[in-house]
């Protein structure tokens, strides 16, 4: 039996004359994902992304990747028959049987869009759910509250049977909604803002600052593992790995301790506005949450902001905790997240940092540092790292 996925597309189906355009956007993500699951003829008709696999696909890796891709509201795999409706009576019980044995209720529901069939739509479900109850006795109709709604669409390429319908990751398909820089630390909250900002649609770059010797090799690996991670949804990207300690050192050395926190933020920020112009990201991406720590607090994130030339997207910054774990083991950067290792703000933290920064105050703190000549040291001396490899190979 010929076995497809159906895919259908999330808030795409509202964009009016940009369908066309988010659809091709959504099949070229479907196309990417599906790489190391073999070879899949993909079209669209209906509001309906068809994958069917070529000789030798592997079907069952490409349904579990398709609930990683942004766009898709739901997606199924199908029996596919011919357009006969004997044929399908004698051939979709032996298709449900698995999902069938394991549930007491169910309801059929048929779509006819290709109008040519003879059949209307209540007598495709009366046909059908008469055929699964003679073959499944302990089962029951119940159109209110099924266990399992099985569904048979008669389409202009074939008839389609399927079972349950699993929910996809929602959201936009990546590359509709622009470039942006997300800089990512090993901590919980930002592996969790760039999944937030893939799913509208953006593909990212990561930026981390590391400060070897101080922070180890073994700290970067697991930054470049949780950018792994999140390009199972948002694809392959690549990552930036910026050198941070002379930074860091020249600002315990010449500011004031009760700044330190947030000045080492600023030049974070003017550092990623650099790349982001090198690379073309209009906006920045970060895991900050209001209040959460001392540099989160308003004036501390209005100090931050200040010396930006994009806008900075924080997706997290209305959330609890709480919630953001909860993301971050939905996606399954948590675990990585919790593992012990230094990062460059945890190194040098000050004991007593200022709630309530004034920006003069501020910048003066910052004037004996050279500000031309480190950031042009760091950015000199970045790295980049390819994440993602295996989502195929689409930058
Ligand atoms: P996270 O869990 O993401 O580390 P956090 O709550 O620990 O966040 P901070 O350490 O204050 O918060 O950092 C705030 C944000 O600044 C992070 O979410 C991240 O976007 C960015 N950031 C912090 N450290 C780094 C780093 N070493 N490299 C790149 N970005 C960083
Ligand atoms: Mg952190």
């Amino acid at each position: 039996m010929k076995e497809i996925i159906l895919v259908k597309n999330g808030e795409l189906a509202l964009k009016g004359l940009n369908r066309s355009s988010f659809e091709s956007a959504l099949m070229r993500q479907i196309r990417r994902s599906l790489q190391p699951a073999g070879r899949f003829k993909i079209r669209c008709a209906q509001s309906t992304i068809y994958v069917e696999p070529e000789q030798g696909a592997n079907l069952g890796a490409a349904a579990e990747r398709m609930g990683k891709i942004f766009g898709i509201a739901g997606y199924s795999r199908a029996a596919v028959f011919e357009k006969d409706l004997e044929n399908i009576l004698q051939n979709a019980p032996d298709y449900l049987a698995e999902q069938l044995q394991n549930v007491k209720t169910f309801k059929v529901e048929a779509k006819r869009a290709d109008k040519k069939f003879p059949y209307q739509s209540p007598q495709i479900c009366a046909a059908l759910g008469e055929r699964l109850l003679e073959r499944f006795p302990h089962l029951k109709v119940d159109v209110n509250h099924p266990d399992l709604v099985v569904m048979a669409e008669i389409r202009d390429f074939g008839a389609y049977v399927h079972g349950r319908q699993l929910p996809g990751a929602g959201g936009m398909p990546v590359g509709t909604g622009g470039k942006a820089a997300v800089l990512i630390s090993g901590g919980i909250d930002s592996p969790v803002a760039a999944y937030m900002m893939a799913k509208r649609g953006m593909r990212l770059t990561g930026i981390h600052f590391a400060s070897p010797p101080y922070t180890s090799q073994r700290a970067e690996l697991k930054v470049r593992q949780l950018l792994e991670k999140v390009a199972e949804y948002a694809g392959p990207m690549r990552m930036i790995v910026v050198p941070f300690t002379e930074i860091q050192e020249q600002i315990e050395a010449n500011c004031p301790d009760e700044f330190f926190t947030l000045i080492m933020r600023r030049y974070m920020m003017r550092i990623s506005c650099r790349l982001s112009e090198r690379w073309s990201c209009a906006a920045l991406v970060t895991g900050e949450s209001i209040g959460q720590v001392a540099s989160q607090t308003l004036p501390a994130l209005v100090c931050t902001d200040a010396v930006c030339d994009r806008p900075v997207f924080r997706p997290l910054i209305g959330m609890d905790k709480e919630e953001i774990v909860a993301i971050a083991r939905k996606i399954g950067t948590f675990d990585l997240s919790i593992l012990p290792y230094e990062d460059c703000c945890t190194v040098f933290t000050p004991r007593h940092p200022k709630l309530n920064p004034k920006l003069a105050a501020l910048e003066h703190a910052e004037a004996k540092l050279d500000e031309t000549v480190l950031i042009e040291r760091a950015v000199e001396q970045i790295r980049i790292i390819d994440i993602g490899k295996d989502e195929g190979n689409e930058l």
